[in-house]
């Protein structure tokens, strides 16, 4: 049946593309239509069983850095290399385990000579890694004497390293976004070593132990108090930190795959995270996600489309987006220019659903800023495939829980569906998509009992057939998608840095 019917739309999408101007042709219609037709909601729960199969065979999880983990990542690499996709595995990195050996070091060597009281002035960052630098201090975007409320972004944007010299030891000032992301950027600025200190208002000037709970960075780092922050940034001081800790790292892997067809130069990116928490089997969060991707990627694979797809499974998400991250990290500006739009799916199935669409536009003017530019027209798009369903649809804030994040970061539109996870549903919602008010969308949230019986068979069907229609119709049609420049990349950049 697949093979007949995809045989005809290759047939017949072929001598339409050559009969009308890519740019104006109704082929995003065609395939959209034809691929919901193709992407079965059963199919999807065979994905899904093999999931549960995978983790009751594997102590009850699939978490990052489990044997669940890779029987998940060899499951859905070996579907998707059996549909004729050349299949990447990307390895990503993620703290197994820290222990810290004998307190660190933070002294002053020029221009005089002053030491700090260990795991009183300042204490080794967890997970710093061991390390014993001496190099000069750079403060980053700091704001000092501080505000009277917590204002510094110190850190938080790459741009801030803008005129950071490679081989310091960065000062960085706590404030309004999350250590990890000062770390993550002060590693890839090409910093020796990191002090973070407190900000300076009452009740944020002592040092503490601090545990980032991700890997970011693979050098030496403290957190100290204001004092010790407020003294080093003053002249250009030479330090000396040391940490001795034992960092043990362990490796997962991205599973990415791309469509045979499609300019490579304009590519759409559909992507969700294969990991569970370790608690349980991360059926609905996010098998759900990970099962439908993998059925659209096998159900299109023949699909002689115009735009190059990229299909992701994320590892490591769930302990900080981690496979998300390091992927785009790991890419050049150009890049990740060529990546027009990235397409996130995480729970997508839960119990008591909603229909949520990230809110591209910012027009709930709630949390976060509006995504990127395009951002707006991903979320119009989906709206319109419920819509032609005659299904309401609610937004839900870009709140950097999942992997979205990092595309958003870097300036890459995104946009995609989630059903909801322990916040509650609201008698709103109840009257829009029935379920239950006044409970959560997904009880078993991040539980054990995420298990197949944790999935809804309707929004399984009806997202199935949504994350169908707006592949297919990017995979043909990016119009309204502003091509992205360095430009456009810097300019949100600063939205999100407003908004933190
Ligand atoms: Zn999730």
């Amino acid at each position: 049946m697949r093979r007949i019917i995809i045989a005809l739309v290759t047939a017949l999408a072929l001598p339409v593309a050559m009969a009308v101007p890519a740019s104006a042709g109704p082929l995003d219609d065609v395939f959209a239509k034809l691929l919901v037709k193709q992407v079965k909601g059963e199919n999807v729960r065979k994905h899904l069983e093999a999931l549960q199969s995978i983790a009751n065979a594997n102590g009850g999880t699939r978490a990052a850095g489990t044997p669940g983990y890779n029987a998940s990542r060899d499951y859905v690499a070996g579907k998707l290399r059996k549909a004729g996709y050349k299949v990447t595995l990307q390895p990503i990195n993620f703290v197994q385990s820290w222990t810290e050996n004998s307190p660190p070091t933070l002294a002053r060597t020029a221009p005089d000579a002053k030491s700090y009281a260990p795991n009183e002035d300042f204490y080794s960052f967890e997970p710093s890694p061991a390390g014993d630098v001496t190099a000069q201090v750079q403060g980053v975007d700091l704001i000092l004497p501080p505000t009277p409320t917590p204002t510094s972004t110190s850190g938080c944007e790459e741009s801030d390293f803008a005129g950071f010299v490679a081989g310091r030891i960065a000062l960085i000032q706590r404030g309004t976004c999350a250590f990890a992301q000062k770390i993550r950027n002060a590693g890839r600025a090409g910093a020796s070593g990191i002090i973070v200190f407190n900000e300076g208002q009452p009740g944020r000037t002592e040092a503490y132990p601090l545990d980032i709970g991700e890997w970011r960075a693979n050098v030496p780092m403290v957190f100290a108090d204001f004092a010790v922050g407020n003294e080093l940034a003053t002249g250009t001081p030479t330090v000396r930190l040391k940490v001795d800790s034992t960092l043990v790292l362990g490796t997962n892997d991205n599973v990415i795959a791309e469509s045979r067809f499609g300019d490579p130069g304009n590519v759409v990116m559909i992507g969700g995270h294969l990991d569970s928490v370790t608690v349980g089997p991360g059926i609905n969060d996010n098998g759900s996600g990970s099962a439908t991707i993998l059925e659209v990627a096998e159900e299109m694979a023949h699909f002689p489309v115009k735009n190059k797809v990229r299909f992701a499974f994320w590892a490591a998400e769930e302990i900080g987006l981690l496979g998300s991250d390091q992927y785009v990290a790991s890419l050049s500006q150009a890049q990740r220019d060529k990546i027009r739009v990235y397409l996130n799916f995480d729970m997508v199935a839960s119990p008591n659903y909603a229909y949520k669409l990230y809110d591209g536009d910012n027009s709930d003017n709630q949390g976060s800023p509006a995504g990127p530019p395009g951002s707006a027209q991903i979320e119009r798009q989906l709206a319109d495939f419920y819509g032609s369903r005659h299904l309401p649809t609610v937004g839900t804030d870009f709140d950097g829980r999942s992997d979205y994040g990092p595309f958003i970061a870097v300036g890459i539109p995104a946009g995609g569906i989630f059903t909801g996870a322990e916040g509650i549903k609201t008698a709103e919602e109840a009257a829009l998509f029935g379920g239950v008010a006044g409970l959560p969308y997904d009880a078993c949230y991040h539980q054990a009992c995420d298990t197949i019986a944790n999935i809804n068979a309707t929004a399984l069907d009806v997202d199935a057939d949504a994350v169908a229609d707006s592949t297919a119709r990017f995979a043909f049609n990016l119009r309204g998608i502003p091509p992205r420049t360095a430009a456009t990349a810097a300019r949100s950049a600063v939205a999100v840095q407003s908004a933190s």
